[in-house]
């Protein structure tokens, strides 16, 4: 099946635009800025700028910005850098919510003076108390009643800031009955006495997002308000205010399912509790969801728009499995990502028969499949670093790397024999001893020897020290809910190694350089943490799916 033959939106669109409904379509994103966004987002944003791109139409970026108690200007800031990592340009469409809060003000005045807005003093909870349930309707307000002139006059001295938060709202006059619960004269403004990240203090009212997103869809002239199912409930409102105000247009809403991936969390409220409480760096650690923190773990946008495409768009909810989010990874750096040899736990290798001194290179192909992506020299001498599980004192059958009285191939180098090998008191391996054959070395006739076992390896001498992060999920069980989820936190997400030791061309790699070390998976340095001479880099993803359920 193709990506778009999932995408029931395009056949929308496409008939608009057949029948003249609309001549060029104008779609959105419109996050909230009180968090980083996550691939949840991603879904979102590839969707809204991938139609405006396929039918010739454009998408604006606005800033949902209407609650400013949890909005910061550091979230603006990453979210216009995330949109545009991920590969998409809203040019000189970016919005803000709050640059319509006088127009939406103004149309407030106009319900209320057609009798369809009163200012309510009920508190919260009272308003929660008497809107009923499914089963019951809603109980009037007792300041329902009140006349157009009281009602503009409370307004207007909500908007002049005379009473405190939570003493008012201006509510929707619209049916305390409607078996619809976002009919029962939802609230439209709330009193919030806080400067506003980007209109600063302007402002003591705030408009609710139900009340400011389908007019500042109308007056960005947006044709398709697409938004995930949770807001179909809202859609009736939606419309209500459209109905009754003087809008320049009439948007539509529609609404597909949102993405559930595995073994993370996606709610902003819980990746802020995440960074709060210290379970992971910030926003951006490597571990998180969040575009920031994908971007840093070595994911590429490409990774993350195939992954969007592959998932597909639909109207009915279901979990994405996190192993789908990492095989679109995989795939991608398999293709683009040069080759390399890392010891992560490295134990000495000394071949005895190999001359002292300065060695020799090797030439190695960056990539086994592309050519054009060229070739390295990687140095060798007389002693090596190899990673300590690839020696056992007792092999257990079918080990097929270094043993006493075994032989391995070195990666693009010599076929080595195990002579023996150098325990310290606490037992461990300090040391191993090899022979190598001359006539093995890559390229010669005696190359063609088989041998059942290729192991990795780096120069002593002219390795490159670095710590390595190997992250993992975030999350040991799939879906990591109910009170207690900050339990299910996997204790095992990352494991740093502070000794791990590189061939020397990754001496010169720099941030974002993303790798395949061989045998071990991909990794890519780290955006923030690196230093000249002290590389970090973190772990992608294995090279296969390795985990254990
Ligand atoms: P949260 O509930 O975590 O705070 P949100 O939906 O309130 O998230 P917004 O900033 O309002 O976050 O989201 C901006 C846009 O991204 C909205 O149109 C929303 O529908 C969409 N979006 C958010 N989460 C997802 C998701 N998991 N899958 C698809 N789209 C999403
Ligand atoms: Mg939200
Ligand atoms: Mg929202």
């Amino acid at each position: 099946e193709t990506p778009q033959a999932t995408n029931f939106l395009r056949n929308i669109i496409q008939d608009d635009l057949q029948n003249g409904r609309h001549e060029t379509i104008v779609t959105r994103f419109p996050p909230e800025p009180n968090g980083y966004l996550h691939i949840g987002h991603a879904k979102s944003i590839c969707l809204n700028f991938g139609l405006a791109k396929e039918f010739g139409g454009r998408c604006h970026l606005r800033f949902d910005d209407t609650n400013p108690a949890k909005e910061d200007t550091e979230y603006i800031e990453s979210i216009k850098e995330s949109v545009h990592w991920l590969g998409f340009d809203w040019g000189s469409h970016l919005y803000y919510a709050s640059n319509y809060f006088e127009q939406l003000y103004q149309w407030a005045e106009q319900l209320i003076l057609q009798g369809k807005a009163y200012v309510d003093d009920l508190t919260a909870e009272e308003i929660r108390a008497h809107r009923g349930t499914l089963t019951e309707p809603g109980k009037e307000s007792p300041y329902r009643g009140r006349t157009v002139e009281e009602n503009l006059d409370l307004f207007r001295r909500m908007r002049a800031g005379e009473f405190p938060d939570g003493a008012k709202v201006l509510r929707a006059k619209i049916d305390m009955a409607s078996p619809n619960m976002n009919l029962r004269d939802p609230v439209m403004y709330r009193i919030i006495h806080a400067p506003h990240p980007h209109v600063g203090d302007a402002w003591r009212i705030y408009p609710m997002y139900d009340y400011a997103h389908g007019q500042s869809d109308a007056i960005e002239g947006i044709t398709h308000s697409v938004c995930t199912l949770e807001f179909e409930d809202h859609k009736p409102l939606y419309e209500w205010f459209l109905a009754n105000l003087p809008v320049p247009a009439r948007p539509r809403q529609y609404e597909f399912a949102r993405l559930n991936l595995s073994y993370t969390v996606m709610s902003k409220r819980k990746l802020l509790q995440l960074v709060q409480d210290g379970d992971v760096s910030g926003w951006d650690d490597p571990r998180m969801p969040t575009i920031m923190g994908l971007r840093r773990r070595g994911y590429t946008p490409e990774s993350l728009r195939s992954f969007c495409d592959r998932i597909g768009v639909g109207r009915s909810d279901s979990w994405i499995d996190m192993s789908i989010l990492e095989e679109s990874v995989r795939e991608d750096l398999n293709q683009r990502a040069p080759r390399a040899m890392a010891v992560l736990h490295p134990v000495k290798l000394v071949i005895e028969n190999y001359p002292e001194g300065e060695g020799e290179q090797f030439s190695l192909a960056n990539h086994p499949q592309r050519p054009e992506l060229g070739s390295r020299t990687v140095p060798f001498c007389r002693e090596l670093f190899i990673e300590q599980d690839d020696f056992m004192e007792n092999p257990v059958k079918g080990f097929h790397r270094l043993a006493p009285g075994k032989e391995v191939r070195l990666r693009g180098a010599y076929i080595v024999t195990c002579t023996g090998f150098v325990k310290d008191e606490t037992g461990a391996v300090t040391e191993i001893r090899c022979s190598y054959d001359p006539e093995t070395r890559s390229g010669l006739p005696g190359a063609e020897r088989k041998v059942k076992g290729v192991i990795h390896w780096v120069s002593a001498r002219h390795a490159v020290a670095a710590e390595v992060r190997l992250y993992d999920r975030l999350f040991s069980v799939p879906n990591p809910a109910g009170d207690d989820w900050k339990a299910l936190i996997n204790p095992a997400s990352v494991e740093i190694l502070r000794d791990c030791r590189l061939e020397p061309s990754l001496a010169r790699a720099g941030a974002e350089e993303r790798f395949q070390f061989e045998r071990q998976g991909y990794f890519c340095v780290d955006l923030r943490e690196t230093r000249p001479g002290t590389p970090v880099f973190n772990r992608t993803v294995t090279l296969r799916d390795s985990w254990v359920k």
